[in-house]
């Protein structure tokens, strides 16, 4: 997605991966400033652990204490994390949004639904987090949610029939372990509540499915995925991002990837 958008922005510059092991991230940080990369994306495992490397962080980013962005400003070399921009931004393409005091559900508690719980709660939403590992939710309380419990507990029960919208962040139901979703009751919830799930392949994780045939409004994770993207190529390069180009060379590379 970043190569088609610099080639169709004309911009002569290559977007390509790295691996790099744990060991040597310090290294490869003093490698992003020795050869003034101009921008960079950081992923699983090393969101939280590049921290210490970088001269500044964005708000959001000091907040959740992990990047997925690394960009220079005034010669600082800087992170920011826009996956949870970027899900607002891809609910908001879809009129999806929550209203102020809205309730939301939160499925999964791992570094996705810190992105999107400090975004949710960001906007003014009341959140409560389901995990199947209650302990591991128990960090989400300082980014804002409410409540946090099992799929079965009483606070969870009470969210699922108020809910505006409920988030899948679990990776329960991404390829190739299609068929099994977060144990919720789908019925539970009201015939207006939005489900969305972060997982894009499949292109409908059987939570989506099963929503969908309940009647109820559906968005899967692609979307997000551009649109966090997009926010990264902005402050890389300081243009707009070409959103619908991003969007096509993703689908065509999820198609590419499925065969
Ligand atoms: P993560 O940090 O590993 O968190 C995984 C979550 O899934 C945890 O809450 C874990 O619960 C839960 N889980 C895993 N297996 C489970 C099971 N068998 N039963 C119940 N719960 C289970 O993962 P992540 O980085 O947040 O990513 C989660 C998903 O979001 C992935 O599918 C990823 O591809 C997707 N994602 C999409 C985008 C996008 O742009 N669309 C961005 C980021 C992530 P426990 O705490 O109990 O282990």
């Amino acid at each position: 997605m970043h190569n088609a958008a610099l080639e169709h922005c004309g911009i002569n510059a290559v977007y390509v991966p790295f691996e790099v092991q744990p060991e040597l991230l310090a290294a490869a940080v003093a490698g992003v400033r020795a050869l003034g990369i101009r921008g960079v994306n950081v992923t699983v495992p090393h969101k939280e652990a590049v921290v210490p490397f970088l001269d500044a962080l964005t708000p959001e980013a000091e907040r959740l204490g992990a990047v997925n962005t690394l960009y220079w400003d005034n010669g600082k070399l800087c992170g920011d994390t826009t996956d949870g921009r970027g899900y607002i931004a891809a609910l908001q393409s879809s009129g999806l949004v929550p209203g102020t005091g809205e309730t939301i559900v939160v499925l999964g508690a791992g570094g996705s639904a810190r992105s999107v719980v400090s975004a949710l709660t960001g906007i003014g939403c009341k959140v409560i987090v389901a995990n199947r590992t209650v302990a591991k939710a128990e960090g989400l309380f300082s980014l804002g949610a409410s409540e946090i419990g099992g799929y079965d507990s009483p606070a969870v029960l009470r969210a699922l029939a108020d809910a505006a919208l409920v988030v899948n962040t679990t990776t329960l139901g991404m390829s190739p372990n299609v068929g099994v979703l977060p144990e919720i009751d789908i019925d539970r919830l009201a015939d207006n509540c939005v489900v969305s799930d972060l997982i894009y392949r499949p292109d409908r994780t059987e939570l989506l499915m099963r929503a969908e045939s309940r009647g109820l409004r559906v968005q899967n994770g692609l979307e997000m995925l551009v649109r966090q993207g997009a926010l990264s190529f902005e402050r890389w390069l300081g243009v707009p991002a070409p959103v619908d180009v991003m969007r096509n060379a993703v689908q065509d590379s999820i198609i590419v990837g499925a065969k």
